[in-house]
């Protein structure tokens, strides 16, 4: 029997990575279906030409082997996503676009998407389910966390530490560390669209602006 693999997430995030998840099993020679899952659906439906259903309905599919990448913006509900597909024995799904480049001695852990003119360069270490948006680079001697997303544009430089579930906005910049003194994005912590980051944020913090500053503390 086949192997089926499924976007979870129908929404603006799973609809733009449907064709970097074609490309990536179209690099494998893989003409295996790819369908979404979003349980806004109560009935078997279509998007964007491709079989769309709940959760439940692709549990029950028929498939040999199942792979689900979490396409859903917000960390907290991938984290939650991600536990459930574990508890079910479902892998999770790892893709990118044809023109990223990934450099040397990069790890990233499983459930990755790595969008259109992505780079990762050299010696990064990257958590689970890491989203790197649109035209985002991760500049080398990196340390990112898991469920860490980046939305398009994002300028992560060298010897920055960014622990799990932090988000970064569009076209935020973040200032290189130095080796062994990286420049450190804490827990949760949120860095608003266009921000630069010129100093380490903590855990938890909402910074905006140029100089990045915070603005909220949870
Ligand atoms: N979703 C889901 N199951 C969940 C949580 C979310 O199917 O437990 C779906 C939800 O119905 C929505 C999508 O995931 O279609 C999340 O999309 P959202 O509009 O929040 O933004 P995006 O992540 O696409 O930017």
């Amino acid at each position: 029997m086949t192997k089926l693999y499924a976007i979870y997430g129908a929404s603006g995030c799973g609809r733009s990575l449907m064709p970097v998840a074609r490309q990536q099993l179209a690099r494998e020679h893989d003409a295996s279906e790819i369908v979404f899952i979003d349980d806004a659906f109560a009935q078997q439906s279509a998007v964007n030409g491709r079989r769309a259903m709940n959760y439940s309905a692709f549990k029950a599919e028929p498939a040999a082997e199942k792979a689900v990448l979490i396409a859903v913006a917000n960390s907290r509900v991938r984290e939650k996503l991600a536990r459930q597909l574990a508890l079910d024995g479902i892998q999770l799904w790892s893709v990118q676009a044809d023109n990223c480049v990934i450099m040397d001695e990069v790890q990233i852990a499983a459930g990755a998407a790595l969008s259109p003119f992505v780079t990762i360069a050299s010696n990064i270490k990257i958590g689970k389910c890491f989203h790197a948006n649109l035209y985002s680079y991760v500049e080398h001697d990196c340390v990112i966390g898991d469920f860490v997303t980046f939305a398009p544009g994002v300028k992560c430089n060298g010897n920055i530490h960014i622990e799990d579930h932090a988000y970064i906005g569009a076209g935020a910049m973040i200032k290189q560390g130095a080796p062994g003194q990286p420049l450190v994005i804490g827990r949760g912590a949120i860095v608003g669209m266009g921000a630069v980051v010129t100093r380490s944020v903590p855990a938890g913090a909402v910074v905006v602006g140029n100089p990045a500053r915070i603005v909220e503390q949870k």
